[in-house]
Parts: structure tokens; sequence; C-alpha cells
């Protein structure tokens, strides 16, 4: 029971929170949002807030678009729901399946939709495992991901990045997993090694494992554009040009997950694009619906999902599918997406806002907790640390929260303003509408909360 007893003790038996510490969660009221308002959200005591992560770096196009809103209105009125299996479909899921493929980094993508962007993650493993058992290479089972990358929260997906927490804690299995080198500049670097080092050292680590596996026991490597979740990473110049040379060198895939990085994010509408990557496969969710409604896609090469028509050739039938992958409402909602994206030139948009995001992130370089910083298209992470303490030169190693970030994240909250504390910084990534005059009060709001955490520190 949720409770609020007489004695204004607050005592929560049975909600369960992801990410959360579950002692707080019993004894101490979690934020409740009630509603949405462009990039701001209002809790149920009417507080406001911007919301300068997007929620989950999701809702791309703010919390209150009527637009988006009607589609799913209509959507559910028309044919609320009917599965996208068994020969069945519906119109919005067709439609939606051509016009990602005519806007997809891969070439000739076949699209099959999921629920999450971990599914999404999940299914690409399966499929791998799958399509190559059919194609003559069953060996080829080990997919490689890099240190404190992040990819989802199932069994596979926690495995794959690694992470302290999300997989050690969880006993998850680690069969057929390789995991090499965060590409964190300059955080992850050895002492005295500059960029080409760096990035050379990671390509000769990944031809080293594969040589080590056995080239030819290994499918793919999955890599996020940018590494989100480790604090908004960058690659390093040089980095991903090296990656692929290797990989192509042994015959594995490159499996982007464009799960944040999509939809707007770069400036482009992939960051494989903006960053000249070919991927064999691309995975997306969140800012494809807006993440208004639940859908994720996969978008896969021709040669990879050539290898799954070969499994239905071999069985009858490809025998995978879900009850609400391709729902029918968020596949409405996805294609309004689309067509927001061209009538109001979102793209153009986030073009024309980024130097002013970048200058309001610089614009904090001079707080005294605010160490540094660093940028990607409409994102972003302001490093901070307490000025009495030894700069934490490697906090990316780490996804776990809390010090000087998190007691900035609490203050923020104080001033209305939401950002993500992650390794030793604040993460942001803010919904792709916000305006000039938004940034301005992000960035205020955010220097109240650290200009008091700086004041009560002891
Ligand atoms: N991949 C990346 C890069 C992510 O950041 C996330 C979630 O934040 C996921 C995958 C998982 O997506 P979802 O939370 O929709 O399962």
């Amino acid at each position: 029971m949720l409770i609020d007893g007489a004695d204004g003790n607050y005592r929560n038996d049975n909600l369960l929170l992801g990410f959360s510490d579950l002692r707080r969660l019993r004894s101490e009221r979690p934020l409740v949002f009630a509603k949405g308002r462009g990039i701001f959200v209002v809790d149920e005591n009417g507080k406001d807030y911007i919301e300068a992560v997007s929620s989950f770096y999701c809702a791309a196009l703010g919390f209150s678009d009527e637009e988006l809103a009607d589609a799913a209105m209509r959507q559910l009125r028309a044919l609320p729901m009917y599965p996208s299996a068994i020969h069945r479909t519906t119109a919005p899921v067709m439609e939606l399946s051509e016009r990602l493929a005519a806007i997809a980094p891969v070439r000739n993508a076949r699209v099959h939709f999921a629920v999450t962007g971990s599914e999404a993650n999940d299914h690409l493993v399966k499929f791998m495992w799958y399509g190559n058992g059919f194609a003559g290479e069953p060996r080829r089972r080990k997919i490689i991901s890099r240190k404190a990358s992040y990819h989802g929260s199932t069994i596979a997906t926690a495995a794959l990045g690694g992470g302290r927490d999300l997989h050690d804690s969880f006993a998850l299995p680690m069969q057929d997993y390789l995991v090499i080198g965060h590409p964190g500049w300059p955080d992850a670097a050895e002492p005295g090694e500059d960029e080409t080092a760096f990035t050379d050292r990671l390509a000769a680590e990944l031809d080293r494992v594969i040589q080590e596996a056995g080239p030819e026991t290994v499918g793919g490597l999955i890599a996020e554009p940018v590494s989100v979740s480790s604090g908004m990473y960058p690659p390093p110049a040089g980095y991903f040009e090296k990656i692929t040379t290797v990989l192509r060198r042994y015959g594995i895939r490159l499996f982007v997950d464009e799960v944040v990085t999509g939809f707007g994010r770069s400036g482009e509408m992939w960051a494989s694009q903006a960053m000249g990557l070919e991927p064999d496969c691309v995975t997306c969710a969140k800012g494809i619906s807006g993440a208004y409604m639940p859908i994720a896609a996969l978008l896969l090469g021709e040669e990879f999902a050539g290898r799954l028509d070969r499994g239905s050739d071999a069985k009858g039938w490809f025998a995978h599918g879900a009850t609400h992958a391709a729902h029918t409402v968020s596949a409405a909602v996805a294609l309004k997406v689309l067509d927001i994206f061209d009538e109001r030139d979102v793209l153009g948009h986030v073009r024309r806002i980024i130097p002013h995001w970048n200058a309001a992130l610089d614009g904090l370089l001079d707080h005294p907790l605010v160490t540094g910083n660093r940028k990607f298209g409409l994102m972003g992470a302001l490093k901070v640390a307490d000025p009495r303490e030894a700069p934490d030169g490697n906090a990316a190693a780490s996804l776990q929260v809390g010090g000087i970030a998190k007691a900035i994240y609490e203050a923020g909250l104080e001033a209305g303003i939401i950002v993500r504390p992650l390794a030793g910084c604040l993460v942001m990534a803010p919904p792709l509408i916000i305006t000039e005059a938004e940034i301005g009060e992000l960035a205020r709001r955010l220097r109240l909360a650290l200009d008091r955490t700086l004041a009560a520190l002891p």
C-alpha cells in the first residue's frame, strides 16, 4: 500500500521502480509528474521543471504536442491495435517501414519493429545468431561491445555493456560476449597518449581481442555513436574509421545503436550520417515516436536480412514475434513524427539552435564546480567536481551515480531543472524543440543549482 499516514509517515510497500534506491522508495514519496508543457514537466504540486534530458533522452518534441496526441487518438478510434505478425499487419506499420527504409543510414534496409530500445538490441543479437546459423556460419556468435556502454536492460543487452552493477549484480551470462575498452577521450587515455595514439591502441586492442577469440567466432560489434551513459563522450577523431577497418578485415559487422542519437539529436537524422559511419544494422527507439508511444525499430542491412530469409526458407517461417511489436498506435504516432520533422523543419531548427546550446554549456565553465564539458549535437555533459577533492580522472569507468553530481541533481530539482548525474558529470539532451530563450532559462536554473550546491558544501 501507498500510505501517507496520519503521523505524516510515508510508506510504499508495492511500487518497485527501476534505477532507484529501494530503501528510499519505501519510505519517501518519489517525484510524481502530472503534466507536460513544451520542454517542461509539471509535478503533482504544480511545480515546473525544465526537462534537460528529455526525460530518458526521448521526448524529442517535448511533452505537449497536440498533433501527436491527435494522431494517437485517431488511430485509437480507427483500430487501437492489431499485432503485426502471422502474415498480418496494419497500414501505419506498412507505411512506417517504407518511410524509415527511405531515410535509414543503411542501404536497402529491412525494418523490424520492437517495443523498446532494449528489445531492439536484444533482437539484433538473437537475429545475428539465427541468421549466421542458417548462413553456414553457426560459430559466429560472439558480439563485441565497449566497456561502460549501455544498450538496454534485458538479459542480453545488460550483459553487453559490461557495466558495473548492471550485469555483475544480476549474474548475467557473459558467454559469447567480448568487451573492449571505452573510447572516452581523454579520460580513458593512458598518460602521455595523444588522440591518435589512443585510437590506435583501441583499434589494436580490438584486433587482438578478435584474434584471441578466433575471428570466425565473432559476428558483430555494437556501439553507440556517442557514449551516452558513460558521460556523453563523442568518439575521438578517427576512432570509428580505425575500428571499422579492423572489423571489415575479419568480416565482422558494425551494429550502431542509435536509440539515443537517432531522430535529429546530432543535427542530422542519424549520428551515423553526421559521423560518416556505414553500419550493417542500426537500432532506434525513443525519438522515433517522440516517446509518446513505445516503439523501436531494427534497420537491417540487405545481407544481414537475407540471412533471416534463409532461416525462414529452411523452416517455413521466421519464428520470432511479439504482441506489441509494431503497435498500431505507436506506428501512427511515429508517422506523425516524420511528418512533423518535414513540416516544421526540426533538423533545421536543431542545427540553428546547436551554437546557442554550445555557448550555454561553455558559459558555465567559469563556475567553481564545473571542470569541463563535452558537446555533441543537441546534447552534452558538464564535468563537475568538488573543488576540495582531487579530480577523478577516470570517472567513466563507472556508471554509478553519486558525489557532487548527485548533489547538483538534487539542487537542480529545487531550482526547477532535471539533469542526469552520471559518472562525475551532468548529462543533458533537451527536447529538440527547445528555443534560444529556453536555453537561457535552462542555463540560469542550472547555475542556480550549482551555486546552491557550492554554498551548501561543508
Ligand atoms: N541503447 C541506448 C544507447 C540507450 O541509452 C538506451 C536507454 O537509455 C537503450 C539502448 C535502451 O532503450 P530502452 O530504455 O527503450 O529499452
